[in-house]
């Protein structure tokens, strides 16, 4: 299957800024921005965030504020904020030979580092990859992993897969089956997440007393460390 599936990739893999890259720091904002963030959404963002911080030292020199500020539309704001802990403690410190002792970097994120940055033979197994494996029955090879995520993507859908333009159609004895809908993803509209969102946004144009603000959100971004409370006033954390 992994032959198949490499020849499948070749003519068709999607081309991503960071499959031109080995640079681990590069790597990991990648891994970090796409957890939650469509592809097509992270490409720009990607890009912008490497020519302002090329390395984990010029990330680790930023302000957190300036951290949140890029991170703004990103969504998931903590993550743009573990990241730039990971790279102090990078540049502090070096890169850790557990990658999960970084904030912001779980088992997955570690394995796809050590993968695509590191050459090293482990597969990062996330919902798309673990979802091929169970369908097809088979072990991927860490080789396979970009063509998996692209199958995973474009192809072997959670609900309705195209097993007709499938290069594992022939081998894999999940062809042509459909599947229950996946549970949705919590709406963002009307949600806790967006005032947070909106209330971050409205801090980082410009500090703002609290009274302006929803309390609400601002105690639990305060808790996050995403901002700061000083008499009464609502900042970022510079
Ligand atoms: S044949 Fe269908 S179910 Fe099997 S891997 Fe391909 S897309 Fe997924």
């Amino acid at each position: 299957m992994d032959t198949a599936l490499s020849d499948w990739f070749a003519r068709v893999g999607r081309d991503l800024p960071w499959r031109h890259t080995r640079d681990p720091y590069a790597i990991l904002v990648s891994e970090i921005m796409l957890q939650q963030t469509q592809v097509e959404r992270v490409i720009p963002r990607w890009i912008a965030w490497l020519e302002r911080w090329p390395t984990a030292a010029a990330l680790a020199a930023a302000s957190p504020a300036d951290v949140i500020r890029a991170w703004q539309g990103l969504g998931y704001n903590r993550r743009g904020l573990a990241l730039h802990r990971a790279a102090q403690a990078i540049a502090a410190d070096g890169w850790p030979a557990d990658l999960t002792a970084l904030p912001g970097v779980g088992p997955y994120t570690a394995a796809a580092v050590r993968n695509f940055a590191l050459g090293e033979d482990v597969l990062p197994v996330d919902v798309n990859i673990e979802r091929i494996q169970a369908r097809t029955g088979h072990a991927f090879a860490a080789a396979s992993a970009q063509a998996l995520m692209d199958l995973g993507a474009t192809v072997c859908l959670a609900r309705v897969p195209r097993c007709g333009e499938c290069p594992l159609a022939e081998e894999c004895p999940s062809r042509g089956q459909r599947y229950e809908p996946a549970r949705k993803q919590s709406r963002f509209e009307g949600s806790f997440r967006q005032r947070r969102a909106g209330a971050l946004r409205l801090v980082a144009e410009a500090p703002r007393p609290m009274a302006e603000l929803d309390a609400e959100a601002v105690v639990s971004l305060e808790k996050d460390a995403l901002v700061q409370v000083v008499d009464g006033v609502v900042s970022l954390p510079e």
